[in-house]
């Protein structure tokens, strides 16, 4: 538990959520501010900040929490689609520093485009390749 941080105090019960799912090491609920109905984030029960300083183990855990969830939202919701994503630190977008996958419900022509991607010069993806490839 971080006593300054919103996540913690909504699992501790301190501020009320809309809670759909938890299990012994996560715990899902809905968004706030949604970008369609059934938004939700699914976060550890143990404070960690982002995807860096979680371990492995419970990010898993987290990732098999979102995969439930986003058959929920289709079955239930009848979503035509789903987007997963994570914000890690400021520049990423991450607002609320206690680790979080969105699961978030997509309709046919729901507005929503996804971010516009680039195009390599010459050369350069073989060597972002060489750079980052283990
Ligand atoms: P991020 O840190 O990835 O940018 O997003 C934080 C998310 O948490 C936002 O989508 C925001 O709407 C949601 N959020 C922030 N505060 C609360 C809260 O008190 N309750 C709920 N249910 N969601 C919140
Ligand atoms: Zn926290």
């Amino acid at each position: 538990m971080n006593e300054n941080c919103i996540f913690c105090k909504i699992i501790n019960g301190d501020i009320p959520c809309a809670m759909i799912y938890q299990d012994e090491e996560t715990f899902a609920f809905l968004d706030i501010n949604p970008i369609n109905d059934g938004h939700t984030l699914i976060i550890p029960k143990h404070h960690h900040e982002n995807i860096f300083s979680t371990p492995s183990d419970i990010f898993a855990k987290m990732a098999i929490t979102a995969q439930k969830i986003a058959k929920r939202q289709k079955e239930i919701l009848g979503a035509d689609g789903i987007n997963i994503g994570m914000n890690n630190e400021p520049d990423a977008g991450q607002v609320v520093f206690h680790a979080h996958i969105h699961v978030m419900p997509r309709f046919k022509n729901d507005g929503y485009d996804l971010w516009k991607g680039k195009t390599y010069k010459e050369g350069e993806i073989e060597k972002i390749q060489n750079k980052l490839k283990f």
